[in-house]
């Protein structure tokens, strides 16, 4: 089984870890099941935040009957030394003393970076937890490779965060390098595009594919957790067929496609946007007679009043013409309709 080394961490764990979002969908005790089925399998990095709801809650409920030692790593949007109250909460919840990789969250712009690095700002909080033993090591996560590029060469954390996927690929000339030179670990999230890619394989053999990562897709059910177990366990290389698949979906999404990161939020018409940008999906996956069900004539209904006002531009990382997505949606949903 591959290990990576974390860089400067010397944490060494397994190629592939374990990402927290998803087991917030199901019940407790499903959430409990799938997370120890994934240390059992033999995963040694688990991922949450602060932000995931009830995520470090539930992998503290699985911790309580597994002997086997896991690293922790867990994060915190608060962008002052607050955030020492937060690892102290994220320790109540996940119910250890110690979390081994602690980031700051998703720091989206220099804006924030600037913040969060000043005096009395979030690095301070976590070198102050740090010092205590609370956590081992400090990171920092962001969907922005010019801020994570920064924090690389400012040299303060010892992990970082990027987004990689086949459709997302950037972080593998912007940014894994720089960290490899410097002797930083990286971890990246999104391998399925937030939940774009449907196909595991391809998009689980790509990351997997990349030296001196480690991908983090999560599973809400037992059966995802076995199956990115066994893509890992039977080797990753890339087939012709997933070439193949990988090209025909880059030309489909076209880069155009939502993260689910919910940044945007609030919309002026209460308009849940993901959804919205993600109608194409829901509908193939689901079918149109989803269309019947209370939460989606809700969405539709609140998606036509877009009043293209353009407060959720400047908020979305990935620049996405949100109004322009949406528009187009309803009249692609609109034409299927009335086939
Ligand atoms: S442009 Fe549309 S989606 Fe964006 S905030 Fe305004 S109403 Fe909401
Ligand atoms: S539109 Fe942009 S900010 Fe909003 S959920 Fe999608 S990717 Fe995130």
């Amino acid at each position: 089984m591959e290990k990576v080394r974390l860089g400067k961490t010397n944490l060494v764990v397994t190629k592939l870890g374990w990402g927290g979002i998803p087991i917030q969908r199901v019940g407790e005790r499903e959430a409990v099941s799938v997370i120890r089925t994934v240390i059992e399998m033999g995963t040694d990095l688990l991922d949450t935040a602060r932000g995931y709801t009830n995520s470090e809650h539930r992998i503290g409920l699985a911790l309580q009957k597994i002997d086997r030692p896991v690293v922790l790593s867990s994060k915190s949007h608060v962008k002052t030394a607050r955030i020492y109250n937060d690892v102290q909460e994220s320790l109540k919840q996940v119910k250890v003393k110690k979390i081994n990789i602690y980031h700051l969250h998703n720091v989206s712009n220099f804006e924030d970076y600037e913040k969060v690095m000043a005096s009395g700002g979030a690095f301070e909080g976590l070198t102050r937890a740090r010092a205590e033993g609370l956590i081992d090591h400090i990171g920092i996560t962001s969907h922005n490779l010019n801020v994570l590029e920064r924090a690389i060469e400012d040299g303060h954390f010892e992990v970082i965060m990027a987004c990689y996927s086949f459709l997302e690929p950037e972080a593998a000339f912007k940014v894994f390098p720089l960290a490899q030179k410097k002797d930083i670990g990286v971890l990246a999230m999104k391998p399925f595009s937030g939940g774009v890619i449907e196909e595991a394989g391809p998009a689980l053999r790509f990351t997997l594919s990349m030296a001196n990562i480690v991908p983090i897709p999560g599973s809400e059910t037992l059966e995802l957790a076995r199956m990115n177990w066994k893509i890992f366990a039977e080797g990753y290389s890339l087939t012709e067929k997933d070439k193949e698949r990988m090209e025909a979906l880059k030309k489909e999404f076209n880069r155009q496609f939502c993260r689910r990161c919910d940044y945007c939020l609030p919309c002026t018409a209460k308009i849940k946007i993901q959804f919205a940008m993600g109608l194409k999906t829901i509908i193939k996956r689901f079918g149109p007679e989803v269309e019947e069900i209370g939460w989606m004539k809700d969405l539709l209904e609140k998606a036509r009043n877009c009043s293209e006002c353009g407060e959720c531009l400047p908020r979305c990382p990935y620049q996405l013409p949100i109004p322009d997505i949406i528009k187009e949606n309803l009249a692609w949903f609109d034409h299927l309709r009335n086939r």
